[in-house]
């Protein structure tokens, strides 16, 4: 039985269960999940701080003579108060003195004698940052389960979080099963492929933000694809499998996953590419059965194991999609499946599909913005519709 997009993947993502968490330094924390609510131990900015070069002084004395009384570099701390008629030098990022509510900009002063200035501007701004205005002390800045990205680690930086509490990773096993693969480095024979799909789902994995470790090839027998299931598995918390999981002779995937009881929830999904996708558990190890060609496996991984792989570290991860008019009426035949299709941005702002010959044709991804899905039982997109494009 085929089942539904939804339906399966809600049995992947009801599998999930979380590894646990762990300290890492700030500096390895980009892409991990943070697996704790972080607060302010301070107020932001922490104290009242001049946001430009100029002179502290008083709003109600903009239109007098000056007396500049001190200079105020940033990480100095003011010796004087401003009094009557008095300003002091400051520059941008150091603490505004006392008595001074206002700092005004160097462009708009001048000289008038030796430590005595005017302003020559019409109207300012305060130009000060209070303290306490963007983050107060205790405030919860960042809430766990954000995947922490370049801007994430600026505010953790910022609270004096050094060693964030993160979600452990995914340890990803990678199997590319086919008698007919050699490795990148070798010159296939004539009945020979590459293995693509083993090195593109490493880095999908490690996009994902797991740990991939690339088993190699494991030939289409018995043999070969059981010793290197019970090696991964003992290795790993997660396995894909890529190829072998069709109808043909020699598809032995999910017979060897049953031997070895991982129990299988589904064989096969009404997604185009990627029918034949086989999703197994057991108490030790998550199974993914992906279909051996190349845009399939990568659909597949991109719409099951991507979010799985989150959900295991405490992320609900949202695809990024982009709305925008088809340029060109797209049909089909068939229905009874999503059909996903590669997809390029136009020149005037619309998206139009681009040239594919179906699930084996990779650099048809690699030349796309993203994909669109036609929904199972439509058969039809007309141009100047509005459809949702995946990023990819
Ligand atoms: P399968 O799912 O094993 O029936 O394979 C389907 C198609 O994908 C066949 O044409 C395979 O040669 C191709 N294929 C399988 N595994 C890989 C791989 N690791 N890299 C590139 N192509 C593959
Ligand atoms: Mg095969």
């Amino acid at each position: 039985m085929m089942l539904k997009f939804d339906d399966a993947f809600e049995i992947v993502m009801d599998s999930a269960r979380q590894l646990g968490t762990e300290r890492v330094d700030i500096e390895c924390a980009l892409n991990r999940v943070l697996a704790e609510d972080i607060s302010s131990d301070m107020d932001l900015p922490p104290f009242n701080k001049s946001a430009m070069d100029g002179f502290a002084c008083r709003r109600a004395e903009l239109g007098n003579e000056l007396t500049v009384i001190e200079t105020i570099p940033a990480g100095y701390t003011p010796k004087k108060a401003i009094g009557k008629n008095e300003c002091s030098k400051i520059m941008t990022g150091a603490v505004v003195p006392e008595g001074a509510d206002c700092v005004i900009m160097v462009e708009f002063t001048e000289k008038t004698a030796d430590n005595k200035i005017r302003f020559t501007g019409g109207k300012t701004t305060d130009n000060i940052c209070l303290k306490g205005e963007d983050i107060k002390k205790g405030e919860v800045v960042v809430r766990g389960g954000i995947r922490i990205l370049a801007q994430h680690i600026a505010v953790l930086a910022s609270l004096g979080c050094s060693e964030p509490l993160v979600s452990v990773q995914p340890r990803v096993g990678i199997i590319a099963t086919g008698s007919e693969l050699v490795d990148p480095g070798q010159k296939p024979s004539a009945c020979q492929i590459r293995n693509s799909n083993a090195f593109q789902l490493a880095a999908q994995v490690t996009d994902s933000a797991g740990i991939a470790t690339n088993y190699g090839i494991a030939a289409d027998t018995e043999e070969a694809i059981d010793s290197m299931f019970k090696k991964a598995a003992a290795e790993n918390d997660v396995l894909i499998f890529s190829g072998g999981v069709s109808m043909g002779d020699y598809d032995l995937v999910p017979g060897i996953l049953e031997k070895n009881n991982v129990r299988l929830l589904f064989e096969k999904i009404a997604v185009k590419p990627g029918r034949p996708t086989v999703f197994g558990v057991s108490n030790e190890i998550f199974c993914f059965g992906l279909p051996g060609n190349p845009v399939s496996t990568f659909i597949i991984f991109e719409l099951f194991v991507k979010p799985f792989l989150f959900k295991m570290m405490g992320h609900d991860l949202k695809p990024v999609v982009i709305y925008r008019q088809l340029e060109r009426t797209i049909t089909r035949k068939k229905t009874e499946r999503d059909s996903w299709l590669p997809v390029v941005f136009t020149e005037n702002n619309k998206v139009t599909s681009i040239e594919y010959h179906g699930s084996a044709h990779i650099n048809a991804l690699s030349e796309a913005d993203g994909v669109i899905c036609i929904p199972t039982g439509i058969a039809e997109i007309k141009e100047g519709a509005t459809v949702a494009v995946r990023q990819i």
